[in-house]
């Protein structure tokens, strides 16, 4: 059986050639690579999640409620708490992770003789997400220090009039955020939707494009994430805030019970200690200013981040210093950005490891 290859297969043709997505698990002491949140979360959280995950145990032979309402009431009380906006549940949606939610959202404003536009570099997914959607993928450059051009994004938009545009904010790998005046800039140019990729809003100075969502309903979709400031990323649980129209749309595609009640369960738990969770937020903030300052005093070039990592550079060969990096026990991510590598911030002590290694790499 295992001298059947890739290349035996009657592969889809959009996916020949094609590598999937992933950073290296490596087994090192200090990992800084996926911007999770590295601190773990509290007993308190821990138990209620087993509490909850225990009741729901006990109904395992059933299906899950497949609209998740309750937990869906439960993210729009937190997100409306977080930006005061008044959101109810019609108006949020949820999957395993924001990638489900990118998912579904290409399943039903892409397909087959459709377009995705987004603004590069920025997180890796949108157009692998787009190619496996069978959405033509375009590309559409941002300034060189990675700020988002928003006359550049205008005319972008005006050439290839696409059928979703992706704004990612703050942007994965560069940290930068787009000012809502920008957005809604971008939102006036578009003929179709426009999703605002926020898995980093939590570290943000910048408010949240739920803002705008009054204004543009029929456009605007912003895509959340518990994996990021919400320590729950091996829960797998991310969201969305739009008109529920948008809903609407989705569960045309969605599976049918798409969201276990394990996990329907855990967040909900998770969501009850959010305050608790997001109160790390604010040293992660510190700790990652701390970082870029760092940095720059050991002579590199940090991008200013608005997240919780940092790009940076220079290097001559970014491949060989990320490797130097992983052989002092410091795992970081190579995003393919020529002379750059990002980090992901981490407790102070794994930030010193990872700055005493840098000071190794200048
Ligand atoms: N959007 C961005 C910009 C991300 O960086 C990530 C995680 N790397 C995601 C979405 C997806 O995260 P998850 O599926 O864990 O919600």
């Amino acid at each position: 059986m295992d001298d059947v290859t890739l290349d035996d297969l009657p592969l889809a043709e959009a996916l020949r050639g094609k590598t999937p997505y992933g950073a290296p698990q490596l087994d090192v002491a200090v990992r800084l690579n996926t911007n999770e949140n590295p601190y773990p979360p509290p007993p308190e959280l821990v138990a209620d999640v087993v509490a909850a995950t225990e009741r729901v145990a006990r109904e395992l032979h059933r299906y899950p409620d497949r609209d998740a309402v309750e937990l869906r009431t439960d993210l729009a009380a937190y997100l409306s708490g977080a930006t005061g906006v008044p959101l109810t549940t019609r108006n949020l949606w949820a999957a395993n992770g924001s990638n489900e939610v990118l998912q579904q959202l290409l399943q039903a404003f892409g397909g087959p003789g459709r377009t995705a536009l987004g603004f590069e570099p920025s997180y890796s997914m949108h157009p692998i997400l787009a190619s496996g959607t069978r959405t033509e993928w375009l590309p559409a450059p941002r300034r060189d220090d990675f700020t988002l051009d928003v006359d550049v994004a205008v005319a972008a938009i005006r050439r290839h009039d696409p059928d979703v545009v992706f704004v990612t904010s703050p942007n994965n790998p560069t940290g930068c955020s787009i000012p809502l005046t920008d957005l809604r800039t971008v939102l006036d140019a578009a003929r179709g939707v426009v999703v605002v990729d926020e898995a980093y809003a939590e570290f943000s100075r910048q408010p949240s494009a739920v803002k705008l969502l009054a204004e543009f309903p029929a456009k605007l979709i912003v895509s959340r994430t518990m994996s990021k400031a919400f320590a729950f990323a091996g829960g797998r649980l991310g969201y969305l805030a739009a008109a529920p129209a948008v809903v609407d749309a989705l569960q045309l595609v969605r599976l049918p019970y798409h969201l276990s009640a394990l996990t329907q369960a855990a967040a909900r738990a998770a969501l009850k200690h959010g305050e608790q969770t997001l109160a790390s937020v604010a040293t992660l903030v510190s700790e990652r200013d701390r970082v870029v300052a760092s940095l720059r005093d050991l002579g590199f070039q940090p991008v200013d981040s608005d997240a919780n990592f940092v790009l940076f550079g220079h290097f001559e060969d970014a491949p060989a210093a990320w490797r130097s990096y992983v052989d002092a026990g410091v795992l970081i991510r190579d995003v393919g950005i020529p002379g750059h590598l990002r980090v992901t911030i981490g407790t102070p002590e794994e930030n010193d490891a990872f700055l005493a290694a840098s000071k190794e790499a200048v």
